[in-house]
């Protein structure tokens, strides 16, 4: 077959469509002719998704501001003639540029990794059967089936529809959704308005269709764009943001400080040449050069960490945003509880039943309350309850080395259980009433619809919610198939009985229609006007996720609002949520549970007070989980929100972390989210925030360490050049101790494993300052002892008579030595040294190991000598220091106890 160049596909009957591509609409394509066809046109990936170019990330190093006054000292140290100092100052620059350069494609790679492993899947029909593969297997011809919520895995022309519409903005920047049709097409129709096509990477937002694949991969439309919209992955986050805005806030006062010491050393009298080389000391030594790419890798490794507890991060500002989140909101089937469902009881003709039998496998057996044993031929209702509940399906289950699971929604499966415990065979039912039409179960529905062929009738299977249910049934069968009126009270108190018991509740009903009814379209358009016919109830377990329970009980205690958010009946929810400790006080005067109906007849003040006290919402529609987290946001929470449908996707862009189900949820709701749940379990968002919390820690962490670098080192410079005296650290110098302490001890905080109590504290506000007055004051304090430290030193061995060369490597090592030191104070900001074990965070002492060698090497030997103009020290200058650094260490942790002293003061007053 040659290349199928066509782009008149929308041009030609459906006819010529399947005779071209050589396919076939019932069966769709063959096991072998899938693989020639695989080897023929590729796999359907695009392959031009290039976002930044490496070079272009490598220019970008360089752009940034303090990065220009080291390039600006570059060019002036060559200018006078310092030829060493500009090569070291040029070589820093581009080791920066470097570390920063590998640093960030490392994190980038790592969410790109990741975004991998959320591939998408297609429905496909192939030799007959319909089977869910990855969509990067897809090839021309295939049967592609649709339905909301997909991703559109290649270009196909639809040659079934119901209501069909899908969202193209991708393609086409239109933001509403196109609605699709099977009519053949003008040919010079452009690309928007061709409603027989679906395109690839498009979503689609409601209804469902069948679809022939036209072109896969490089050949779609979306690919002959594919660079155009291949998403560059942002490693923007409102830190990284502040502390750009905080570099150039830096910049300036450098500038300016060095500005003040170039005219305080005119003023001297000293000379230009060296009045210039101080002013570069300063703007070189107070700089963090380090600083960003520490703060991204940090966050690349909570990303990580994340990932390994199935949190799959979208968005590197989710990693930070977790750690405040203040509200979750979640889904109840599935994520608090396990979605293993079991039908128990039966309520159908007027009769009771129990259910036997766990999980799916089709054992256990149907008998009535008092045990007595029954046929089903006895009671008709029954038998059409059971057969709803099989026919009216789209899932299957499927036997595997004896464990038997459900394929498809778990609702679902355990209907189909329950009609083989009954004895109803699938075979023989799909033949004898085949199916001709049906509209698929949706969320906001709340029920499923089939048609199928009966001897006399066509007959409509109708099973979804209890409301949605009895809303259009006025009769309801009895066990000698007499119709009888629906005794809506009977009905109801078994509902009520089922629920507060925690089952889940689907009712079933049924219609005769005439033979000449073949569609559901009527049925779909139609108010709803009682002409059903009520069959029974069917009542299944989902029990609560046990890892759930501890969950919750974790966020309370982290002072995270945990709330439920479900579809399903208000009762069943709040029995559940009871379960898993959701609601905690289930005698509280306070409303616990809101039905969707009470919200939207809530005046929006009421409703803001509402989100914000009640802790579970049933029957809620997905247009109302926005409303709930735009009321939430409006009371100052972060709200972290789960969903999987096409309609959750608003709130969770809307929410502060949105979060989609791995498994269930559908291609919309992941592309709309922050964060994916690979397991689809609410444990897992409590993990992530914990991840997200600890990730905030040890940034902190690292900020508090880096900052009286720059800062000693500043203030070392600037009482040297007010005192008139030489200077103790030299540019070269500055830069070698800023950059190898940045790398070789600050980045090992980002391994600090979490501190215990993490999840006791309350959520840390998002606008809270990034440094706190104990924070700031450590800072301060650890500044002046380096300074006192260094200064002191250089100033000391001066006054006997060493060289110049060796006072500078003494004030430079104290640096490092005191850092060293600092490094074990700041693994945590309340907690003592002493109590942290030594051995929980390695990386520290690797790290301290490596600064130490580094600096060896820069003090003994001659290569470096020359190039940094150091000198070697003695076994005495080096105990001297050893014991300053040790004393440093003593002091901040004196300063922490005086501070945790003061924090249970003051939490114990607040007690009283
Ligand atoms: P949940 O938040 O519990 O997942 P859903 O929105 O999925 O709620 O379902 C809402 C209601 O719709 C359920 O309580 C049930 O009555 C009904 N329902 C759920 N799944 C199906 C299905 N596959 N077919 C018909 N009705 C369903
Ligand atoms: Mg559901």
């Amino acid at each position: 077959m040659k290349h199928l160049q066509s782009d008149l596909w929308h041009h030609l009957t459906e006819e010529d469509v399947f005779n071209t591509i050589n396919s076939d609409r019932l069966s769709g394509l063959s096991h072998n002719e899938v693989q020639e066809r695989l080897r023929l046109f590729g796999p359907n990936t695009i392959s031009g998704q290039a976002s930044i170019s490496p070079l272009k990330r490598l220019l970008l190093q360089f752009h940034n501001p303090l990065i220009y006054i080291l390039l600006f000292a570059t060019a002036v140290t060559l200018f006078l003639g310092e030829y060493v100092d500009s090569g070291v100052i040029f070589g820093v620059v581009l080791i920066n540029a470097a570390i920063g350069f590998v640093q960030e494609s490392k994190a980038e790679e790592a969410i790109n990794s990741l975004k991998g492993m959320l591939s998408s899947t297609a429905t496909v029909l192939r030799d007959g059967e319909k089977q869910t593969i990855p969509a990067s297997d897809v090839v021309p011809g295939d049967i592609v089936f649709l339905a909301s919520g997909d991703k559109v895995p290649a270009d196909m022309r639809i040659f079934d529809c119901r209501d069909l519409q899908i969202d193209e903005s991708t393609l086409t920047g239109e933001s509403v959704s196109a609605t699709k049709s099977r009519t053949t097409l003008g040919k010079e129709t452009v690309l928007a308005d061709r409603e027989n096509m679906a395109f690839a990477g498009t979503l689609v937002t409601y209804g469902g269709g069948k679809g022939v694949i036209t072109a896969t991969g490089d050949h779609t439309e979306t690919g002959k764009i594919a660079d155009m919209i291949a998403q560059a992955t942002s490693i923007d986050t409102p830190l990284t943001r502040k502390i750009h805005q905080f570099s150039k806030l830096l910049l300036w006062v450098i500038l300016a400080l060095a500005g003040v010491t170039f005219g305080v050393g005119l003023l001297y009298g000293l000379e230009a040449s060296e009045t210039f080389m101080a002013a570069v000391a300063l703007a070189v030594a107070a700089i963090p050069e380090g600083l960003p790419a520490v703060v991204t890798i940090t966050l690349a490794i909570g990303v990580q960490r994340m990932a390994k507890r199935n949190a799959i991060i979208r968005t590197l500002s989710a990693v930070e945003t977790l750690g405040s989140t203040t509200v979750i909101c979640s889904d109840k089937t599935g994520t608090l509880t396990e979605n293993q469902m079991t039908v128990q009881k039966i309520f159908s003709g007027g009769g009771d039943y129990t259910v036997s039998g766990t999980g799916y496998q089709p054992q256990g057996e149907l008998s009535t309350l008092d045990g007595t044993a029954f046929q089903l031929s006895d009671n008709l209702a029954l038998t059409h309850c059971l057969r709803a509940g099989l026919v009216s399906n789209d899932s299957k289950l499927i036997e595997k080395e004896k464990r038997w699971t459900v394929q498809g929604d778990p609702t679902e499966g355990s209907l189909i259980a329950c009609a083989f415990k009954a004895g109803l065979d699938l075979k023989t039912c799909e033949n004898a009433f085949p199916r001709i039409d049906t509209i698929p179960f949706e969320s906001d529905r709340q029920y499923m619809a089939t048609l199928h062929e009966d001897q006399e009738c066509n007959r409509l299977y109708l099973k979804g919610s209890v409301e949605q249910v009895m809303a259009r049934c006025k009769t309801m069968m009895d066990a000698d198939g007499q119709l009888q009126p629906l005794n809506t009270e009977i009905i109801t108190d078994h509902i009520n009985s089922f629920a507060a018991a925690g089952l889940r509740v689907l009712a079933f009903a049924m219609e005769e229609l005439p033979k000449d009814e073949t569609s559901l379209d009527a049925f779909n358009q139609r108010e709803p006007n009682q002409a059903l016919i009520f069959l029974g109830l069917q009542a299944m377990i989902d029990p609560p996720r046990q890892e759930a329970i501890h969950a919750v009980a974790t966020c309370h205690k982290a002072g995270i609002n945990v709330k439920m958010i479900t579809g399903d009946h208000a009762l069943t929810a709040k029995a559940i949520a009871t379960k898993i400790g959701i609601i905690r006080d289930s005698n509280s005067n306070g409303q616990v549970v809101l039905t969707g109906k009470e919200l939207s007849e809530m005046s929006d003040h009421k409703l803001l007070e509402c989100a914000e006290t009640v802790s579970v919402f049933a029957r809620v529609a997905p247009e109302q989980k926005l409303k709930l987290v735009t009321a939430l946001q409006a009371k100052g929470h972060v709200v972290a929100m789960t969903g999987d449908g096409v309609n959750d996707a608003p709130a969770l862009k809307q929410a502060d972390i949105g979060i989609a189900m791995g498994i269930s949820g559908t291609e919309v709701s992941k592309e709309a989210s922050d964060m994916v749940l690979t397991d689809d379990n609410f444990s897992s968002i409590e993990a992530a925030v914990e991840e997200g919390r600890n990730v905030f820690d040890n940034l902190l962490k690292f900020i508090t360490w880096i900052l009286p670098t720059n800062l000693g080192q500043g203030l070392v410079i600037m009482v040297a050049i007010l005192f008139g005296v030489t200077l103790p650290v030299l540019p070269v110098q500055a830069l070698w101790l800023n950059m190898t302490t940045a790398v070789f001890l600050g980045l090992m905080l980002a391994f600090e494993p979490k501190e215990p109590g993490i999840m006791q504290r309350i959520p840390r506000s998002p606008d809270a300052p990034l440094l706190s007055i104990e924070i700031i004051y450590r800072i301060f304090s650890v500044s002046t002892l380096l300074l006192i430290g260094a200064f002191g030193l250089f100033k000391w061995s001066q006054s006997m008579g060493a060289s110049i060369e060796e006072s500078r490597t003494l004030a430079v090592t104290l640096f490092v030595i005191v850092q060293s030191f600092f490094l074990l104070n700041c693994r945590s900001m309340t907690q003592s040294i002493f109590t942290t074990p030594m051995s929980s965070n390695l990386w520290i002492w690797g790290g301290i190991s490596a600064m130490l060698i580094s600096q060896l090497l820069f003090i003994y030997t001659p290569l470096m000598n020359t190039l940094f103009q150091s000198a070697p020290l003695s076994l005495n200058q080096w105990l001297l220091m050893l014991a300053y650094g040790a004393c440093v260490l003593c002091l901040v942790e004196v300063e922490k106890a005086f501070w945790r002293k003061r924090t249970l003061k003051t939490s114990s007053e607040c007690v009283k």
